[in-house]
This record gives C-alpha cells, sequence and structure tokens, in this order.
C-alpha cells in the first residue's frame, strides 16, 4: 500500500498476463537458421559484427529511435522565413541515430568494401537484421548500395563520389560531395503518367556542356529527396537515359531541383517519399544516350535482392514477436504457445519464415558467386524475380497472422507489429509490382532459356530424394513446356518459388520441415490460412527448432 504505483493508480488497475517488453533479444543469437544458412553460403566471418548489431536492435534505446523515427516522419520546409526556396526534409533527432547506426556499420557498402568470398552473404545477414528493427532507414540503404556498379562504370563521376559511398559514415550536411565524409544516392524514374512502364518518362535532358546536361520535368515519387544525388531518367532525342543528378553542386550552390510535397504514406512512415520537379537541373549523363533503362537494370536487380532479403527479415521480427507473446500470454488455463492450435499456427509461421530465409541466402550466395561462375549468375538472374515476387505476397498475411497472434495488442500502435502490418505491401509495390515482376519472369526465359537449366540443376538433386517434390517439378515442366500465355505469369512464378523454396529445405535443413513444407504448399490447392499443417507436421520441432532464447 506504501507503494508509489498504489499510492497513485486506482485499486483495480492490477497489470497481470501482459507479457514483458522484448527487450535485451539477440535477433542473431537466437535464429540457428538463419547461422546456419549465412554460414553455409560463406558468410560465417560476418560473425562478430552480427552479433553486435544484433545487440544494438534489440535494445531499448535503438527499438525507442525506430518508433521515434516513425511517429515523427519527416515535415517538408520549401521555403524559409523571408520566401527563398529551401526544399529541405528535416527529420525527427530519432531518424538521424538510425541512418547513422546503419550506415557506420556498412550496411550500404559491405558487399563492396570487403574484398572477401561471401561478402553478399554478409552484408545480407546485416540487412536482414537490420530489416528486424526499422524499415523506412532500409531504403537509402539498398539504393544507396544499389547504386554502386552503375557509378563504378563512370570513372570521372566513381573517382569523386564512389570514396564517399563507400565510407562508413552519414553525413547529411548540404555540402558539395567533395567536402563529405558519406554520400547517399536516390533513384528518380517514376512519373505521374506511369511507373511501371518507364518509357512514357516526359523528363527532358537537353545538351549543355561537355557530358552536363540541364533536366526539366517532374518525378511522382522520389523516395529519400535529401540523398546527395538521383540516378534520373530523362528524354534525349536518342530516346531514355540516365542522369547523375547532384543534389548540391560542385560551386556549392543547390541545383534546381524542387521538392512539391511529400507523400502521405500508409507505412514506411519514417522514410520521406517526395514529388519532385526539375527546372533545368544539372545531370550528367551515365551509361550510353537512349540506354537509360538498360544503364538501370543493374541496379534494379540489386534493389530487388535486397528486398528478398528485407522481407525475409521483417517476417523473422513478426514471427519472434508472435512466439514472444504466445510464450508468456496465458488463456484458458496455460501460455498461448502451449494451445495445439495455437502451436499449429506458431509453427506453420515459423515454416514460412525458415522456407523464405533459406531462399534469401542462397540468392546472396548466387550473386556472391555469380561473377566467376556461370551458373550461379543465372540462377541470380532468375531467382531475384521469382523471390521478390512470393515473398512479397507472402509478407502482408504473414504479418497479419503474427498481428493476431497478439490479439488486440496487435492492432494498437504501440506494439511494433501495427508498424510491420503498415509497412508490409509496399515490397510489393516498388522495385516493380507484382504483375510486372512475373512478366519479368517469363521474358528473362524468352530471352534465355539457359536460365532454367541452371534452375532445374538445383532443384533436380532435392526431386530425386522426395517423390511429391518430383511430381510438382514434372507438373511445372509441363506447364512450362505448353508456352503458357502471360495470364499465367503470377501461377508459373509462384510455383517456381515454391519448388525452389522446397528444394532449399529438402537439400540444406532437417527433413520435417521440408516435409511438413511440402506437404502443406506443394500438394495443397491454394486458398489456405497460416495454421493448418496436417497432423503429421513436428510442431514443436517446428517452433523450437527455430529459435534459441
Ligand atoms: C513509398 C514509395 C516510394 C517510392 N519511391 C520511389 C523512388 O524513390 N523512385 C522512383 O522512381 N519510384 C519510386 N516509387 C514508385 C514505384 O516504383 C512505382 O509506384 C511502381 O513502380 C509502380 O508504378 P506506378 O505507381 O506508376 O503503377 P503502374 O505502373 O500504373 O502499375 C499499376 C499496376 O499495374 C500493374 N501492371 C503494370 N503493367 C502491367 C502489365 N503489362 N500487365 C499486367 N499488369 C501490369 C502493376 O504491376 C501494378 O500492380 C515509390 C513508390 C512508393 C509507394
Amino acid at each position: 500500500l506504501h507503494s508509489p504505483e498504489l499510492r497513485i493508480a486506482p485499486l483495480t488497475h492490477q497489470i497481470d498476463n501482459q507479457p514483458p517488453p522484448l527487450a535485451g533479444f539477440n535477433a542473431w543469437k537466437a535464429d540457428p537458421i538463419l547461422r546456419t544458412a549465412v554460414t553455409r553460403e560463406g558468410g560465417a566471418w560476418i560473425e562478430a559484427q552480427a552479433e553486435a548489431l544484433a545487440y544494438l536492435i534489440g535494445g531499448e534505446t535503438m527499438q525507442e529511435s525506430a518508433r521515434l523515427a516513425n511517429e515523427h516522419p519527416p515535415e517538408l520546409f520549401t521555403h524559409d522565413r523571408q520566401g527563398h526556396r529551401i526544399d529541405q526534409v528535416r527529420y525527427h533527432p530519432a531518424y538521424h541515430e538510425l541512418m547513422r547506426t546503419a550506415f557506420g556499420a556498412g550496411l550500404h557498402a559491405l558487399a563492396w568494401t570487403a574484398h572477401q568470398p561471401g561478402a553478399f552473404v554478409a552484408r545480407a545477414a546485416l540487412n536482414y537484421l537490420w530489416n528486424q528493427c526499422e524499415n523506412g532507414t532500409a531504403c537509402p540503404v539498398t539504393m544507396t548500395f544499389a547504386s554502386v556498379p552503375v557509378l563504378r562504370h563512370v570513372p570521372d563521376l566513381g573517382a569523386v563520389w564512389l570514396p564517399r559511398i563507400l565510407n562508413s559514415a552519414y553525413d547529411p550536411a548540404d555540402l558539395p560531395v567533395e567536402r563529405k565524409q558519406g554520400a547517399t544516392v536516390g533513384m528518380a524514374m517514376t512519373e505521374k503518367q506511369g511507373g511501371s512502364d518507364l518509357r512514357a518518362n516526359t523528363t527532358q535532358a537537353r545538351a549543355d556542356s561537355g557530358n552536363r546536361h540541364l533536366l526539366t520535368g517532374h518525378k511522382w515519387f522520389c523516395s529519400v529527396p535529401m540523398s546527395d544525388a538521383f540516378l534520373t531518367l530523362a528524354q534525349r532525342p536518342e530516346g531514355l537515359s540516365c542522369f547523375f543528378v547532384p543534389r548540391i553542386l560542385p560551386d556549392g550552390k543547390r541545383n534546381r531541383i524542387f521538392i512539391q510535397r511529400l507523400k502521405n504514406k500508409l507505412g514506411n512512415r519514417s522514410n520521406a517519399s517526395a514529388e519532385i520537379e526539375y527546372e533545368r537541373a544539372q545531370g550528367w549523363l551515365v551509361g550510353e544516350p537512349g540506354r537509360g533503362i538498360p544503364t538501370l537494370i543493374e541496379m534494379a536487380h540489386l534493389t530487388r535482392f535486397d528486398i528478398v532479403v528485407a522481407v525475409a527479415g521483417t517476417m523473422r521480427a513478426a514471427l519472434t514477436h508472435a512466439m514472444h507473446h504466445a510464450r508468456h500470454r496465458s488463456a484458458f488455463g496455460r501460455k498461448l504457445a502451449e494451445q495445439p492450435l495455437m502451436r499449429n499456427v506458431l509453427a506453420d509461421l515459423a515454416l514460412e519464415s525458415r522456407a523464405a530465409t533459406q531462399m534469401a541466402f542462397r540468392l546472396a550466395g548466387a550473386f556472391d558467386r555469380a561473377n566467376d561462375n556461370e551458373e550461379e549468375q543465372a540462377l541470380a538472374r532468375l531467382l531475384t524475380p521469382i523471390a521478390k515476387y512470393w515473398l512479397c505476397k507472402r509478407l502482408p498475411a504473414f504479418v497479419a497472422e503474427t498481428l493476431e497472434c497478439l490479439g488486440g495488442n496487435g492492432y494498437v500502435e504501440d506494439w511494433p507489429l501495427a508498424r510491420l502490418y503498415r509497412e508490409a505491401p509496399l515490397n510489393g509495390v516498388w522495385e516493380g509490382s507484382g504483375n510486372v515482376i512475373c512478366l519479368d519472369v517469363f521474358r528473362a526465359l524468352e530471352k534465355a532459356p539457359g536460365l532454367l537449366d541452371a534452375y532445374w540443376r538445383e532443384i533436380d538433386p532435392a526431386a530425386q530424394k522426395v517423390p511429391a517434390l518430383a511430381t510438382a517439378v514434372a507438373d511445372l515442366r509441363r506447364l512450362l513446356q505448353d508456352r503458357p500465355g502471360e495470364d499465367q505469369a503470377r501461377r508459373v512464378t509462384e510455383q517456381l518459388a515454391l519448388l525452389m523454396q522446397g528444394a532449399l529445405l529438402v537439400l540444406h535443413d532437417e527433413a520435417h520441415a521440408a516435409e511438413a513444407f511440402i506437404r502443406s504448399r506443394l500438394r495443397d490447392e491454394g486458398g489456405r490460412a497460416f495454421g493448418t499443417l496436417d497432423s503429421g507436421a513436428d510442431l514443436g520441432r517446428l517452433i523450437e527448432g527455430s529459435f534459441e532464447f
């Protein structure tokens, strides 16, 4: 009665059966699936750094920064008080703290700077962990990471920009790049009249002096508008071309890029996404004139890869919150995690997350080995859109189910699942929406049928071991032989994804997990909710085998 709380709270106010905060949790040490996949694919050397990052992001300070950066979204200041244009987006200090941590850990650069086998896998491990902390800052990380190969093709720009881009420093100052420690790069492609069909771009580039052009037009979506430069598509007489447009010019003046407004987004709120206008903005031609889209293809390939890893990480975050809640909350006389039907839900979610992680890290390994191995190059090309499509399709349903595990708390903004739920559909929209990605799979198969050989070579050893997988493989081969039309692109891509996930589980995971996956995902015909594994599934091993608390 003398405790301070009881003196100020009504006597009815007793807190019971509410799970403790999930703090001090190490998402690396607790994740045997991740650690095994990273080791298998050659990235085990990242262990100490991954453990340290996981420790940071599992701590209350970083979780609070993630919350604050999303609850206090960026604000646009177009003018100063005297009426001069300033085009500044101002962020909550928590956003800058997150950016400093992410860029400081080399999340945007490690794959290029590590110079040792497994660099893509190791960086993917950090990215997977980061997406368990805050997703908005993953956008500048990914775009900056993916800009590197483009800039490597342009020696004079690369000489100035790459040392800053590759540096493990976050430097938000409005200064010419020569005077900065670090630099970030954004992308300005989408216009009002078309995002998937970029050929519809109307922004014009007029030759000015040497390689320099003056760009005039609008961009309907431009995320991270405080980036130091934007890879931009604009029309030249030869057709759509790629330009590098710095925000601050070498003489310290602002380039003529005007931010019209910020998008009021469903989620991803810590990250600003703007509508911008170029009015004779200075941009330097990158690649050949008229070859803008091919110039940016490599970048798009890398951003899609990053999304695959980010989605797998986000699934794991949602699963962790659901597991934590179920282990601490009781209903009807026992912990939720002990209720048979909740165990089916948790096991099914754990299985989905496991299959996503296996696919993401197999893909990361393929990127690592692609330079000197044609098979791996082919696999990276084909598996990127396959995995991007399927994991992005699964994420919203996955997060919704984990949210439901928390009951009413899951729907309240005080818990992180509400934020993850609003975040979930975005990955399926940007960097190629679902249909566009599936059509890319078809285009790739049509242009280079050899890609499919690399895919089958990965699957076949697993199909030889598991008759049910072999049957599904035979069905898909038949479907492909009939040269299905565009309207079948989702059906085919989904099946390509499921077979790959099944095969990876057979080859690299425990037999019971592979069996449960194949029985539930490859034999059933659609329409399933999570929590519908059949009675042969080993729920205990699926749940407990996914976490080392
Ligand atoms: C939060 C956010 C941030 C973004 N940031 C950036 C950024 O920084 N830079 C940038 O350039 N863009 C950015 N975008 C834009 C994004 O890349 C586009 O929205 C996306 O590419 C889709 O383009 P669209 O909106 O014009 O839709 P549309 O191209 O009109 O597509 C609408 C739908 O039609 C489907 N579709 C298109 N073509 C076909 C077809 N042939 N057959 C069947 N279906 C088809 C698509 O899959 C989609 O589902 C951002 C978007 C969001 C939501």
